[in-house]
C-alpha cells in the first residue's frame, strides 16, 4: 500500500533487502539514502516474514536519518514488548503507526492510529481531510477501548494457538521451516508450496502464497485462526500429505 500511495503522489519507491533470514541491517539501510530520500518505513513485526525488528538496528535507522522515520506496528499488539511507542519522546522523527484491523478484529471501523512527536502532529493536523473520522467509528472505538481486558483475552488465546500449530505444522514432512513469529500468522517454508496452496483452497482454506515475494520462496503465509479452524487446517494439510 506504500507503494501504491507513493505511486499516486508520483514519487519514486526505492526497497531496501532484510537479510535472508529477514533482520534488519542498519547500515545496509542507512547507505541506500539519498538526498531524494524523504520519509523510511519499517515494519515491525514484519509482514509477511512475520519477526518484529531488532530494537538496537531501528534505533540507528531514527538516529541516523534526519526525516520521518515510520514504524508500522499493525500485528504489536502480538508482541507489546517490541512496540517503540513507550520511546517516543526520544526521537522527534519517530512516527508510530498502529491500527484496530488486527488483535482487535476491526478492521471494518477502518480506524488507524499514527503517534508521534507534537510538531510532527501538527504537520498531519493541516493536511488531514476535515472530519476524517466518522462518529459511527468513534463511538465503536471508545466501545472497545472500555473492554481492553477482551482484547487481551483474545491475544493470549491466539499465542497459544500459534505454539500449537508451529508444532504441528513442523510434524509435516513437506513443510521445511516455520519462520518465528511475534504476529498473528506463521510464515512456512514448504517443498512445492503451490501445489499446497491449490490443495487447501480446494479445501476452502485460504491462505497466503507468498512465493513470489524476494527472499519468501516456496513459502505460504498462514493466519493463525480459532483452535477449530487450525484444526480444520491441520487435517487437510495431513490429507495432503497422505494423497501425495
Ligand atoms: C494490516 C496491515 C496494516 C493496517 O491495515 P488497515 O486495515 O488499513 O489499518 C498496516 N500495515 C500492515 C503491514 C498490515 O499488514
Amino acid at each position: 500500500m506504500y507503494q501504491v500511495a507513493a505511486g499516486i503522489h508520483n514519487t519514486e519507491v526505492s526497497r531496501v533487502m532484510l537479510s535472508s533470514d529477514y533482520l534488519l541491517d542498519a547500515s545496509y539501510l542507512l547507505k541506500a539514502i539519498t538526498p531524494a530520500t524523504r520519509v523510511i518505513f519499517l515494519c515491525s513485526p514484519n509482514n509477511p516474514t512475520g519477526n518484529a525488528l531488532d530494537q538496537a538496528e531501528m534505533e540507528k535507522v531514527l538516529k541516523g536519518f534526519p526525516g520521518p522515520v515510520v514504524i508500522d506496528e499493525a500485528y504489536i499488539d502480538f508482541s507489546p514488548e517490541f512496540s517503540f511507542l513507550p520511546r517516543l519522546n526520544e526521537f522527534s522523527n519517530l512516527i508510530v503507526l498502529q491500527t484496530f484491523s488486527k488483535a482487535w478484529g476491526m478492521a471494518g471501523i477502518r480506524l488507524g492510529m499514527a503517534f508521534a512527536s507534537p510538531a510532527v502532529i501538527a504537520i498531519l493536523n493541516k493536511i488531514k481531510y476535515p472530519y476524517n473520522l466518522n462518529i459511527l467509528t468513534q463511538q465503536k472505538a471508545l466501545e472497545l477501548l472500555e473492554n481492553l481486558e477482551e482484547k487481551d483475552v483474545w491475544v493470549r488465546n491466539l499465542l497459544q494457538e500459534r505454539k500449537k500449530l508451529e508444532t504441528e505444522l513442523m510434524k509435516f514432512s513437506f513443510v521445511e521451516k516455520v519462520f518465528p513469529s511475534d504476529a498473528n500468522f506463521l510464515l512456512v517454508r514448504i517443498k512445492e508450496a503451490r501445489k499446497v496452496y491449490e490443495w487447501l483452497t480446494s479445501e476452502g482454506i485460504i491462505v497466503r502464497d507468498r512465493s513470489r515475494i524476494l527472499l519468501c520462496e516456496e513459502t505460504l503465509r498462514i493466519t493463525v485462526g480459532t483452535a477449530g479452524e487450525n484444526d480444520i487446517l491441520l487435517r487437510a494439510l495431513k490429507n495432503y500429505g497422505i494423497s501425495r
